[in-house]
């Protein structure tokens, strides 16, 4: 089996080294001799909303999601159309953010985004720094916590038809006062969990790669495979106070 993944815009959004993302998903599927076909989408490219499977980005500063959040302008009818049909996205922070309606930062034009997710940003006066985990209703088996790192002074807000992944129980997450982390609408998904976020979250990559097969091969049945490095990581995670 297959899964065609689109890394949008790595030179510009790949912040505390988001690309772990990538890392992980990749490997616990070639562990399943699942191949990966990795494709990087950079200014000016375009996507063929029929070919991918799973499209990803990480975050950044304010400066570079101007130019990402102007390229994904151009495409915005395809990206719907992807999401539609039920592909896979993870954004994390900077590019959850124009998952949304708009980031709106402090200085300069609100950043439209493009609202594969119902919800929006409005940049906060305080920047949220540290050690972050959730309780999640996803389902993803037990344990039910996920772990990561936040940092950003944007603060989410999500609409009805965007759901949390989570409740915060250390950590700000969303905006530090409705205790949600992240957003999930059918199988797009955005998180301010830096860490990266799924090498020490092997359940949710498990579960997004269900995801990807359940929409091109009709199945999702995943071999077991030793995950004991990623479990101690996660447990040692959980027990990071803020
Ligand atoms: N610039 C955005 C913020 O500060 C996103 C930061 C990030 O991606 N870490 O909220």
């Amino acid at each position: 089996m297959q899964i065609n993944l689109a890394c949008l815009y790595p030179g510009l959004l790949n912040i505390y080294g988001d690309r772990g993302n990538i890392l992980a998903f990749s490997q616990r599927c070639l562990w399943r001799d699942i191949e990966v076909k990795i494709h990087e989408i950079g200014i000016g490219d375009k996507i063929n909303p029929e070919y991918y499977d799973f499209y990803f980005i990480g975050g950044g500063q304010d400066q570079q999601q101007i130019a990402v959040s102007q390229e994904l302008q151009k495409q915005k009818q395809l990206y719907t159309e992807a999401a539609e049909n039920e592909a896979v996205f993870l954004g994390i922070c900077g590019g959850y953010q124009l998952f949304g309606h708009y980031y709106r930062p402090h200085k300069g034009d609100e950043l439209r985004g493009i609202s594969i997710l119902d919800a929006y940003t409005v940049a906060g006066h305080d920047r949220y720094i540290g050690n972050v985990t959730i309780k999640t209703h996803m389902p993803v088996g037990n344990p039910d916590t996920l772990v990561g790192f936040e940092n950003h002074s944007g603060l989410t807000y999500l609409e009805p038809g965007t759901e949390p992944i989570g409740q915060v129980i250390v950590g700000n997450g969303n905006n530090g006062k409705d205790k949600q982390e992240g957003a999930r609408k059918r199988n797009v998904f955005g998180t301010y969990l830096h860490g990266s976020f799924l090498p020490k979250n092997p359940h949710f990559t498990d579960y997004l790669i269900k995801l990807c097969l359940k929409r091109r091969y009709g199945q999702a049945e995943l071999a077991e495979i030793d995950s004991g490095m990623e479990w101690i990581a996660h447990k040692k995670a959980v027990k990071r106070k803020y």
